[in-house]
């Protein structure tokens, strides 16, 4: 008589949120990818969730706040529900190590910037061995696990990934706390990134985006290394051979990249964007102040007039070129006539669209120590709203400047405002938002004439689809 076969558990549903940047949002995609091969389940519903990953960040205002603030909600689900799994992951991690813990000791589990390749390995772990820390101070040497994109990815748009070249970063802004958090600057091997975007290609990934601290620095490390090891090397691999391989893999249509840093902003880069045609033309470029005073104390590495130069001959080397900014407001010491300067650039870079921020103190950075020279509140506020309204001013004429046009969009879904509408993002990375009278899978490129402007985003009309989305949809699988 054969044994009665034991009824096998319902696969394990996990939920990942994530504070900040657009690195972290690739780090949860590729815990969510190991999540997926491990049988689990994504959901949305955190009532249901049976693991709950806060992938948390250190850059973003107050996120000790929000992340005590979450985990304590958290806590009275785990009351009602004693088999829910809390996780921590992330830069707030790295950056506090035990204190997590110590604070919320009923997280199942703490791991580093430098641990996402473990994240399956770990949570099992915590299961068997009890509540886990575990932080990597340093990166570890292999590709496969030190970058995120070496690892199976989970991708929420299949026509769009993100690809990792480089992390770490090797400067010391005084505001930052990512070189503390990240370690100094790695670049992936050249060879390799170009392999794993043709491996995208093949998959059906038509857009895909470089992601490092400092882009434009990519291969430095790679050229000291091979030069220590006696390897004679003429000229290290630059970022914009970069762009040009990666531009050039057959299928993909787009290529973007973020973020780079002006001081490091190269001919070579621009010249790369001009002459490749997949590359989208759209520079995001933080200037972050435009007074040469506080940009020293930034320790940024150029002056205003240089930054604007510099967008100055991006524009005439690349025909319909975006332009966007990161701005801090109210930096330590900042004073009325350095805010009437960051003004004056605002208005004469002529952005497309532009990320405000109000300083705020990281602690374990330059400027949290500053604190004599922190500006007051209630002039900080007033001076982002003066400076909102020059970005919008700007941003709304070069949008109603593209009125008429016909360009190409590659379509991201129903509109999360208006899901009766379609939104297709530009080249230029412009949300356009258009009627349609059929359904247009998401990945698909379409024509669409611009029909109206608002300083966030463009009407338009649908003209005709020009690429069908390639990628296959992800049927998720429960195991048996
Ligand atoms: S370049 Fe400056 S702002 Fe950017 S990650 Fe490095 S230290 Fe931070």
């Amino acid at each position: 008589m054969s044994e009665p076969i034991a009824p096998s558990e319902p696969p394990k549903r996990y939920l990942i949120r994530t504070f900040g940047c657009q690195m972290n949002e690739h780090d949860s995609e590729r815990i969510a990818g190991q999540f997926d091969a491990d049988g689990m389940i994504a959901t949305d519903d955190v009532e249901e969730a049976d693991v709950v990953v806060l992938n948390t960040c250190c850059i973003r205002e107050n996120a000790d706040n929000k992340l005590y603030g979450t985990l304590g909600h958290l806590k009275s689900l785990k009351d009602r529900r004693p088999g829910m799994e809390i996780v921590v992951s992330g830069c707030l991690a790295q950056k506090d190590q035990g204190a997590i813990r110590e604070r919320a000791p009923y997280v199942d589990l703490v791991f580093g910037t430098h641990n996402v390749h473990q994240a399956t390995e770990l949570l099992h772990r915590s299961r068997v061995e009890g509540p886990l820390t575990e932080i990597l101070t340093e990166t570890v040497a292999n590709d496969h696990e030190l970058f995120p994109s070496a690892m199976p990815p989970r991708r929420d748009q299949g026509h769009a990934a993100w690809v990792t070249i480089q992390i770490g970063c090797d400067n010391s802004c005084a505001f930052c706390i990512v070189p503390a958090v990240r370690g100094p600057e790695i670049s992936r091997p050249f060879e390799r990134l170009v392999d794993e975007v043709r491996e995208l290609a093949a998959d059906g990934v038509t857009e895909v985006t470089l992601l490092g601290q400092n882009v434009n620095s990519y291969g430095r490390d790679l050229t000291l290394a091979a030069r220590h090891a006696g390897d004679d090397v003429r000229v290290r691999p630059l970022f914009g051979d970069l762009l040009r391989a990666v531009g050039s893999v057959d299928g993909i249509r787009r290529v973007r990249y973020t973020s780079p840093h002006p001081k490091d902003l190269r001919p070579e880069t621009i010249a790369a964007m001009a002459e490749t045609e997949a590359v989208c033309e759209h520079l995001h470029l933080p200037v972050q102040s435009g007074s040469d005073r506080i940009l020293a104390a930034m320790h940024r590495g150029y002056t205003a007039d240089r930054y604007l130069e510099m967008l100055r001959d991006a524009r005439a080397s690349i025909d319909d070129l975006a332009v966007t900014t990161d701005l801090i407001v109210g930096f330590p010491g900042e004073t009325e006539a350095d805010f009437e300067q960051t003004l004056e650039l605002a208005a004469a870079a002529e952005y497309d669209s532009a990320y405000q921020f109000i300083y705020s103190p990281r602690p374990g950075t330059e400027a949290a120590e500053m604190v004599d020279r922190f500006v007051d509140q209630s002039v900080v506020a007033d001076r982002f709203d003066r400076l909102k309204v020059v970005l919008e001013r700007s941003a709304l004429a070069k949008h109603e400047a593209r009125i008429g046009r016909v360009e190409e969009v590659v379509v991201e879904g129903p509109s999360r405002r208006d899901p009766s509408l379609t939104t297709g993002r530009t080249r230029q990375n412009k949300l356009v938002h258009f009627p349609s009278d059929r359904a247009l899978r998401v990945g698909t490129y379409a024509l669409a004439t611009i029909t109206g402007a608002a300083p966030h985003f463009l009407r338009g009309e649908l003209v005709g689809v020009v690429a069908p989305a390639r990628h296959r949809t992800r049927i998720p699988v429960a195991s048996a």
